[in-house]
């Protein structure tokens, strides 16, 4: 018999398992090593040694290792070896730095990996999809990405969207009866769920039947295999500045050779030099060390909190101009708890706080029994009935199993001895209509001990309001009048201004044979009974946050489905809403075209009683006015709007998996203020990158200039060309990537959004890169032609002199590349990296030129201690003359 033929029990025999305990640890582990780890194939990645020997296919690397090829052949031993041997280094670097890039990515797939509700050992708990077994009992919900093939034991209104597998995008309704029908199609298999699909609707619950590429999507996994490419727009910039860089290092090369050679130079020699320049010049690994710095980057933002799921993102979060922030869970705590409940005009103070079961119910300070209080218990008791949370107390604690907004109608009830497991026993729910935010209401249906059925529902006041017909006032039902409504809307507002959530709770009597089929027949011509109103306290880094945004030019928005005037409150509160700043609720906002809300978007600051669909409306006013938006959300719903943001942001701890899937960054805490840190860090790690390209750049100017204008000035080589790729090696690679990881500036957070479109060199990097540049070649040959006039018979005591000015001048210059206003703005003590790099790239420079095995090799003659004055005055110069230039200059701007 095939599973879907079978009946539950059926199912839970043959594959040995249990639906009320689930499996035992050790059946699990013994499943696991039969059947493996529940995931799909994935295509053949590179070999280690493929990727070894991709870092030598570039075109430049070949010629120079040919030309090497030939030096050796007539007879330059050392000299080919040492090439060779330092082309190695370089590979093997590169090597590790494209493994790091590739790990960490892996890692982040890791991190993002979607977990799954299963049952073993009698307790649910949430696992890696990966971890499923067959024979596992998962329990799934409107949101979520089914994990494995399931055959259904049990379902609540539950829809699944399988298009990943049909191709047909309208969601399937499912259920638990067996199929007997003959071939069936996986598309009328209603009583299992597939891996891969999406509960759009309802819950459900399943047992596990195949894992891996034992499943229905395992069949054509090899149709899936289409990798994502995520390079950001700064590393396709790059790899365009790149060719460009080719070419004109090229150009440049072959300029210095073509001189050299007119000038008399052996035409081998200044072969050899100009490729090994052009190797050097040419900064081919750019793209890597960039995207190393991205995923350092990373590791550091997830330390702080924030999951990228996408790479882009942390560029695109440095120019963030907007944050759309839901409200409750991320500006709020998300930990509710009842203090007021209304009805018929009596208001009660409810005592106690967070989910403990312990508080009073106060009338005008008086303690009141509620039991004697007829419909103040039947509020608490219909807000227990119409409720899927569930409150456990384990080891004296009270823990939530569900929303919060459930959790605290829960724990009202409980302050009046009204426990769920006991009403249960004398009303059963027989028909569930699950809280969406759109509809903004929750109903069930009751049936009660003597057989009569009646419908609770529970929701946002105002909507519940439009669908209730009559209303329980002083313990008789009356028609809803306008008098009545005013005074509910009084007691709304008044609840919504202290800033409190605000549920409302109706029932509806049921006729004998009435039947109740959907939502919809459900809630209508209700019974008003009353409200709850419970406190969700801000988060307290919050204020800060929104504080340090504004600072940083990026507008804080709230979006909430809560009341406009509970929100408003908490606006305030929180420094969103500016005196002058707008608030508008989302019926206003469907009245508006994309145009219209285009022309008010930037005065709102508060969305209130919005449905997620209004969110994508937001998104595109505000992408219409130029902003770079970042988008919250948690729900199914909330995915186009999260996609369509430039920056779409997903909950970690509430956000369903279609949300995370949707999303480029996932909120670890659910945490607004983890959204700036996020920011800030997006911002460091772009500074970052300009940094080391400024610093990499402004290094190969020097060098191919020094040859340059010595070629120009009919002098021999001021370098030879083993010392050009030592300079490529060490002094290049460590400290720019000690630069990747430099602290952010003072004033981070105080500057303006990056324009999105900036190019590379915006912000005068330019200018930085060949002024600096420029100096450091000049100060180079200054310090080579002291030297070689001085005693021309020793040309390679001045071209040792002019490799360490060369690398001194860029070591110094390093210091100043940490800052987009001059060297003296920071501590040159911060980055212990970079000292650390700078003093290795030092001693490594000091051990080529004094350690005599190395002298012939690298062509170095030791330097007498007076020609290192010289050596350090000349390097300091490219970095302070032009610092010393920015320093007067600020300082007559500030005397005048
Ligand atoms: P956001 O998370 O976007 O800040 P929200 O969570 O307050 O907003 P929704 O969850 O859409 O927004 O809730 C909207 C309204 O629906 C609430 O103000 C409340 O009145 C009502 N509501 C919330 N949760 C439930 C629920 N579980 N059952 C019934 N009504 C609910």
């Amino acid at each position: 018999m095939k599973w879907h033929e079978m009946r539950s029990e059926e199912v839970m025999n043959s594959i040995n398992t249990d639906a009320d305990s689930g499996l035992t640890s050790k059946e699990v582990q013994k499943r696991e090593q039969k059947f493996g780890y529940n995931e799909l194939k994935e295509a053949d990645r590179p070999s280690a040694i493929l990727v070894f020997l991709s870092q030598f296919k570039d075109f430049m690397v070949l010629v120079l290792l040919a030309a090497t090829l030939i030096s050796g052949l007539l007879g330059e031993y050392i000299d080919a070896i040492a090439i060779i041997a330092i082309v190695i280094v370089n590979g093997v670097l590169g090597f590790f730095q494209e493994r790091k890039a590739e790990k960490s990515l892996e890692a982040l797939k890791e991190l993002s990996a979607p977990q799954v509700m299963v049952l073993r050992d009698g307790d649910w708990m949430r696992i890696l999809s990966k971890e499923l077994v067959p024979g596992d009992v998962v329990k799934f919900t409107n949101g979520d990405r089914i994990g494995a093939d399931m055959r259904l034991i049990e379902t609540k209104s539950l829809e699944v969207e399988e298009s990943a597998l049909t191709g047909e995008s309208l969601p399937v309704q499912k259920s638990v009866q067996p199929i007997v029908a003959q071939d069936v199609g996986i598309g009328d298999l209603t009583n299992m769920v597939f891996m891969g699909t999406l509960v759009t609707r309802g819950s459900g619950i399943g047992i596990v039947v195949g894992t891996g590429m034992n499943t229905a999507m395992g069949q054509i996994a090899d149709l899936l295999q289409n990798a994502e490419t995520m390079d950001t727009p700064l590393q396709r910039r790059l790899e365009q500045l790149g060719k460009i860089l080719i070419v004109v290092a090229l150009f440049l090369t072959v300029l210095v050779v073509g001189i050299g050679v007119l000038q008399g130079h052996d035409i081998y020699n200044m072969f050899l030099a100009g490729v090994s320049l052009a190797v050097a010049a040419i900064p081919e690994g750019l793209p890597a060390i960039v995207t190393v710095a991205l995923s350092l980057g990373v590791q550091r933002m997830i330390k702080q909190k924030s999951i990228v799921r996408k790479l882009p993102a942390v560029e695109t979060l440095g120019c963030a101009s907007v944050i759309c922030s839901d409200k409750t869970g991320t500006l709020t705590q998300n930990k509710m708890t009842v203090t007021q409940v209304w009805s018929g005009d009596k208001l009660w103070n409810v005592s106690g706080a967070g989910y403990h079961p312990h508080g009073e119910f106060l009338h005008q300070d008086k303690v009141v029994d509620v039991p004697k209080t007829k419909t103040l218990q039947q509020i608490l008791t219909f807000g227990t009935l119409c409720n899927s949370a569930g409150i456990v107390e384990r080891d004296g604690q009270f823990i939530l199993d569900g929303d919060p907004t459930e959790g605290a109608l829960i724990v009202a009830a409980m302050k009046a001895g009204l426990k769920k497991e006991s009403l249960l026993r004398n009303f059963e729910v027989v028909e569930e209509f699950p809280f969406d935010s759109t509809r903004k209401m929750m109903s069930v249906v009751v049936k009660d001990k003597a057989g009569k059925r009646f419908v609770v529902t529970k929701g946002a006041p105002d909507v519940l309001l439009g669908v209730s017909k009559s209303i329980l006032w002083n313990e008789r039902q009356e028609d809803l009048s306008s008098v009545y409504e005013t005074k509910v809307k009084n007691a709304i507002e008044s609840l919504a201004s202290q800033a409190l959530r605000t549920i409302a709770i109706a029932f509806k009597p049921l006729q004998e044979r009435e039947k109740v089929n959907t939502s919809f027949e459900a809630e209508k011509e209700l019974v008003f009974i009353g409200l709850q109103g419970m406190i969700d306290p801000p988060r307290p880094e919050v204020k800060q946050a929104v504080k340090e945004c504004r600072d940083a030019g990026i507008k804080t928005v709230m979006i909430t489905g809560d009341h406009i005037i509970t929100a408003e409150a908490i606006a305030k509160q929180l420094n969103i809403l500016p005196t002058n700043g707008k608030v508008m609720e989302g019926k206003d906002l469907s009245a508006l075209t994309v145009e219209e809300l285009e022309e008010i978007v930037d005065e709102v600051y508060v969305f209130a009683r919005v449905s997620p669909e209004h969110k994508l409306k937001i998104v595109k006013a505000l992408q219409n006015r130029g902003h770079i938006v970042a988008m919250t959300g948690d729900g199914v719903n909330d995915a186009p709007a999260i996609k369509a943001a430039d920056i779409g942001i997903s909950m970690g701890i509430t956000g369903t998996d279609v949300a995370k899937e949707a999303s480029s960054l996932v909120l670890v805490d659910d945490n607004f203020a983890t959204i700036k840190s996020a920011i800030k860090e997006g911002r460091n790690i772009y500074e970052n990158i300009r940094k080391f390209i400024r610093y990499l750049l402004a290094s190969n100017v020097g060098e191919i200039l020094v040859m340059l204008f010595a070629m120009l000035l009919a002098l021999p080589l001021p370098l030879v060309p083993i010392q050009i790729l030592w300079v490529n090696l060490v002094t290049d690679g460590l400290p720019a990537m000690a630069l990747g990881l430099d602290q952010p500036e003072g004033d981070l957070m105080k500057r303006k959004p990056r324009h999105p479109k900036e190019g590379v060199f915006a912000r005068g990097l330019g200018w930085k890169v060949i002024s600096r540049g420029f100096l450091i070649g000049i100060a180079t040959l200054a310090a080579f032609m002291i030297v070689y006039y001085r005693n021309p018979d020793d040309l390679a005591y001045a071209q040792t002199i002019a490799f360490a000015t060369l690398v001194m001048a860029q070591l110094i210059h390093v210091f100043d590349c940490r800052s987009e206003k001059s060297i003296f703005e920071r501590n040159p003590f911060e980055n212990l990296y970079l000292i650390g790099a700078v003093i290795s790239s030092v001693l490594l420079l000091l051990v080529v030129i004094y350690y005599p095995p190395l002298q012939p090799i690298f062509h170095t003659i030791p330097i007498l201690l007076r020609d290192w004055l010289l050596i350090l005055g000349l390097s300091a110069i490219p970095t302070f003359l032009l610092a010393g230039s920015l320093l007067t200059r600020k300082s007559t701007k500030t005397m005048v």
